[in-house]
């Protein structure tokens, strides 16, 4: 197992205090890592800005191909790659190497070809005299901090744009999740120049503080919680760093009562529990019309509890444990007060699960109303709510009221509905028919308090390059 940070093109331990890996399935330590210290941090950054001339300076052909072989290693070694995610995060095995693995290495071969055909106003004499035209260079150095919930892809996420932009990166994974990140350390050491990518270790208030607040780093870009991104904006203020920042959701789900039952509760059973719900675009609040309200409840139930977890074959899984004790507690204590409201009824799940690792059954709480905690804030668990309406504009303004604006769907068999709700909506998406589903070409990022910056298509390489206007007088 790669146990080492990248710094330049040395591989070294972190010297200062050691943080525990876990296996969230049974509880266990897979092994300690010790973080980063400034010293190591401040090398990580010399590291990038030193490889930032000569890298920037690489044609996006070249970069291109870089990432090409980037993407055909990870795919090489997928298995690996799977194991090792699995192994940290607890996730299904399949649900690594069919779904996540595909995605992350069409990710790096997706900015592989975007980087060779940006598109900007033609070059022309806008006034008489003189030529203009646009150019979009590198923003620099990159502090890249990501979460514990897609550790792999949330790192080809940040990595892929920033690097066919051109410029170097200094990355920490979240202290929970590093096994990966540390294994593609090594890919990018064969693959890359010295310093292009540099990954450190260490938690949030300290290596990923000393990071945000690094002089030398230009631009921040995090995936993480909201009271963790306010921290990035404060310290970004400071020397006025360019920012990009995806920040949880708590997605509404739209359910008029034309809608196709069967299609809504198969597609809640997939997309309202994947990754254990821990995932920002979950489909986790449903808006039900009134006529359609006790199926949908009934079915949702008797589905949501035939999803398969902790399983001896992880083969036959179908979600796996929270990533932790706490996040495991965090979820239990959601759905302890919420049972305590007499108008609410949880009708399937409710409960920690086993007593090895971090299981929680899948859970669907139904009768809340858009006040209850459970509506508003981020779980982060396999819990949805269930909220009847009758009047199509309560589902809509219910939908909108929310501090979050990442991800909703609207569920429907009419289409001018569909189209006529979708555009009221303020989310960063809105799928019809369906939810959850992502694909490199198009943007995934927030608005509201979900951040601003969209990761994956050709906005997020607009988001890590800057515009620049280049004139000649002649
Ligand atoms: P978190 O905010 O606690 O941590 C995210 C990362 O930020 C970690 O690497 C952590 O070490 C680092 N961090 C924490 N405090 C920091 C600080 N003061 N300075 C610098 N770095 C700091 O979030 P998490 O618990 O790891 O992840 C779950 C959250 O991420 C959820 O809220 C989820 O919705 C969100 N998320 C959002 C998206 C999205 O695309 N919008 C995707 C995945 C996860």
């Amino acid at each position: 197992m790669d146990t080492k940070m990248l710094i330049g093109s040395t591989f070294e331990a972190g010297t200062e205090t050691e943080e525990k890996i876990l296996n969230p399935k049974t509880g266990e330590t897979i092994l300690d890592l010790p973080e980063a210290s400034l010293a190591q941090i401040d090398a990580a950054v010399d590291a990038a800005e030193k490889a930032f001339d000569t890298w920037s300076a690489t044609t996006p052909a070249q970069r291109s191909a870089y990432l090409l072989q980037i993407a055909d290693a990870i795919e090489k070694d997928a298995v690996g790659f799977a194991t090792l995610e699995s192994l940290n995060c607890g996730k299904p095995i399949n649900a690594v190497l069919n779904d996540e693995i595909p995605a992350i290495v069409d990710c790096y071969r997706f900015f592989a070809g975007a980087i060779r055909s940006l598109h900007a106003p033609v070059a022309g004499e806008y006034l008489p005299g003189h030529t203009s035209m646009i150019r979009r260079d590198p923003v620099g150095i990159i502090g890249s901090i990501a979460p514990w919930n897609y550790p792999l892809m949330m790192m080809a996420w940040k990595l892929a744009p920033a690097i066919a932009g051109g410029n170097t990166v200094v990355f920490k994974p979240s202290e929970q999740t590093p096994l990966t990140a540390l294994k593609m350390a090594k890919v990018m050491a064969d693959i890359l120049p010295e310093g292009v990518v540099n990954v450190v270790l260490g938690r949030g208030e300290s290596t990923g503080n000393a990071l945000i607040n690094h002089p030398k780093i230009n631009m921040l870009s995090i995936t993480g919680d909201i009271a963790t991104g306010k921290k990035v904006l404060a310290a970004a203020a400071k020397t006025v760093k360019r920012t990009h920042l995806e920040l949880g959701g708590k997605a509404p789900v739209i359910v008029f009562d034309d809608a196709d039952i069967d299609a809504v509760v198969a597609g809640i059973r997939a997309f309202g529990y994947y990754n254990a719900g821990q995932d920002c675009t979950a489909a986790c609040r449903m808006y039900v019309a009134d006529k359609i309200y006790d199926n949908v409840v009934a079915d949702l139930a008797s589905a949501v509890s035939t999803l398969k977890f902790n399983l001896a074959d992880d083969t036959q899984n179908e979600i796996g444990p929270l990533i932790s004790r706490r996040q495991r507690d965090r979820v239990e204590s959601f759905v302890t007060r919420a049972a305590e409201h007499k108008h609410m009824e949880i009708v399937t799940g409710g409960k920690v699960s086993g007593d090895k690792g971090f299981f929680y059954e899948p859970t669907v709480i139904a009768g809340a109303l858009q006040d209850d905690e459970i509506v508003r804030r981020e779980v982060f668990g396999p819990v949805v709510s269930v909220t009847r309406f009758s009047e199509s504009s309560d589902a809509v303004r219910w939908a909108n009221d929310s501090d979050y604006g990442l991800a909703s769907s609207v569920w429907t068999k009419d289409i001018s509905r569909a189209m006529q709700t979708a555009a009221k909506l303020r989310y960063g998406c809105t799928w019809i028919n369906t939810h959850f589903m992502l694909c490199n070409e198009m943007p995934h990022g927030g608005l509201k308090q979900s951040g601003y910056g969209k990761d994956m298509s050709v906005y997020a390489l607009e988001d890590y390059t800057a515009v620049r206007h280049v004139m000649i007088a002649h």
